[in-house]
Formats: structure tokens, sequence, C-alpha cells
């Protein structure tokens, strides 16, 4: 079986994270989004809720799955015998930190773990994680970055009833 793994924080997923998902659940047999814990960001939602809220919006793509792991992505791939992460790339500014982390995944997995990189589509190319917490945070309008229910939990997590 072709399978993929997605990683990231998603603090909270945005539509551009479930536009990557849809479209790389079509080149693959199976996705599993990987939650991991990133110990550089304090995160608003704990990896439980970053795991339901992803669960709720993929639960219409039978092939994708949602996990979660609090170690090294090169573990977690050879642990379950998947060989691909997929990673999305914005502007030139990601191309930089990507290459160093896709670099360094198939160095330290000893060739075993390949980076695939989709480019982001137009409609999300702003759009990331802490603009959408920033721009909530003040009570802006963030109904076209995440879905509904997720906008719903972010203005709660900041004290605001949108
Ligand atoms: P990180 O793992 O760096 O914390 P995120 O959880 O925010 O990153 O995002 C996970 C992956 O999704 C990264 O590869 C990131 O580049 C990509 N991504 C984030 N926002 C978008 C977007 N709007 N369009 C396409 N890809 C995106």
């Amino acid at each position: 079986m072709n399978k993929a793994i997605y990683p990231g924080s998603f603090d909270p997923m945005t539509n551009g994270h479930l536009d990557i998902i849809k479209r790389a659940s079509k080149m693959f047999d199976e996705i599993t989004v990987c939650i991991l814990k990133n110990t550089a960001k304090t995160p608003l939602f704990s990896v439980e809720d970053r795991v339901k809220i992803m669960e709720n919006a993929v639960k219409d793509l039978p092939n994708v799955k949602v996990d979660s792991f609090d170690g090294l992505l090169i573990d977690y791939a050879a642990a379950n015998d998947v060989h691909v992460a997929i990673r999305g790339l914005r502007a030139v500014t990601d191309f930089e930190y990507e290459l160093q982390i896709a670099q360094t995944n198939r160095k330290f997995s000893k060739d075993n773990l390949d980076t695939v990189f989709l480019i982001t589509s137009l409609e999300y190319a702003y759009l990331s994680s802490s603009t959408v917490k920033e721009i909530a945070r003040y009570g802006g309008d963030i109904s076209e970055c995440v879905p509904e229910d997720v906008a719903k939990l972010v203005y709660e997590k900041f004290g605001r009833v949108n």
C-alpha cells in the first residue's frame, strides 16, 4: 500500500491544511495526519483537542486517518512503515526551513523517509495557524480560514463569542 504521513502542529488546522490533505489523499492509498507535539511552540489547543478537531474535519475522506506522536517523525514513520512525508509549501520563506527538515529526516532515517512537497493553492497562500490565532484574538473574521466549528472553538479560547 502506498502510504504517506502529513505531520504538523495543526494548532489549529486550517482550510490550507485541509486543501493539502484532500489533494494528497488522491495521490496515496492512505494518509495519516500526524499531530506532533512541538516543543518550540506553546499551543492554543492540547494535542487531544487537535486530534478531535482534525478527525472531524477529515471524516468524509475515507483514506485519511489521524494520529498523534510525541517524538521524532522518523521514529513514528519507521514504527508505522511509512516512507513518505507530505509538507505544504507557501512562500519562499517556507522553503529554507522545509529544506532543512526534509534533508535531516532523510539523513537520520538512513534514506527511509522522503518528503513530498505540495504547493499551496493560491487562495490559501497567505494562511497560517498563527495568522488565524492572531485575527481571532482581536475579534477578526476567520470564517474563510477554518471550518465553522473550528472557528467557534478558536473564538472560545480567546473568550469571544462570534
Ligand atoms: P509546523 O509543522 O511547522 O508547525 P503547521 O502545523 O502549521 O506547521 O503546518 C503543517 C504543514 O502544512 C507544513 O508543511 C506547512 O507548510 C503546511 N501548511 C500550513 N499552512 C498551509 C497553507 N495555507 N497552504 C499549504 N500548506 C500549508
